[in-house]
């Protein structure tokens, strides 16, 4: 398998993704990126969201709400859907890929993997009254949060 060439776009956006623990969506990620490669257009973040979860340096997460968030955490971890805020957070809890022998217990073919998410209410929107409740992304994290000066490449 052919290493792919190297790309600074690529890395910046993985860079981003680093720095974030919010799952965002491409488009997000597209306005972030852009404020410090302008020329970057939507169709090359998506290509290279594209990529780089191919290639496992990303997770892409399907929710169930048609459209997909990237995490730069790639380790096996569950997510929560707020259906308050339209966050997702990482849940910390055991591993159930138990649930795979339970799937095949009866089954005469092969059972290969399984996709689970979670949803719910936040912690932020399960306070009361809690202060940001309701906003978007889950983390405090304004959607247009820049990358820092001078990080990274
Ligand atoms: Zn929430
Ligand atoms: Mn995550």
């Amino acid at each position: 398998m052919a290493a792919r060439k190297h790309s600074r776009q690529r890395d910046s956006i993985k860079e981003f993704l680093m720095t974030r623990e919010d799952h965002p969506t491409a488009d997000v990620i597209y306005r972030n990126v852009r404020q410090r490669s302008p020329s970057i257009s939507l169709g090359t973040v998506y290509r290279n969201l594209t990529l780089l979860a191919q290639d496992g340096e990303i997770s892409r997460l399907n929710l169930g709400d048609g459209v997909d968030r990237f995490d730069g955490d790639t380790s096996p971890h569950y997510h929560l859907l707020c259906e308050k805020c339209g966050g997702v957070v990482d849940l910390e809890m055991e591993d159930i890929s138990s649930v795979l022998e339970k799937a095949a217990a009866h089954f005469d073919g092969h059972v290969a993997g399984h996709v689970t998410y979670f949803y719910g209410t936040c912690g932020r929107c399960t306070e009361p009254e809690g202060l940001g409740a309701g906003l978007p992304g889950g983390t405090g994290l304004p959607e247009d949060t820049a990358l820092p000066e001078g990080s990274g490449a």
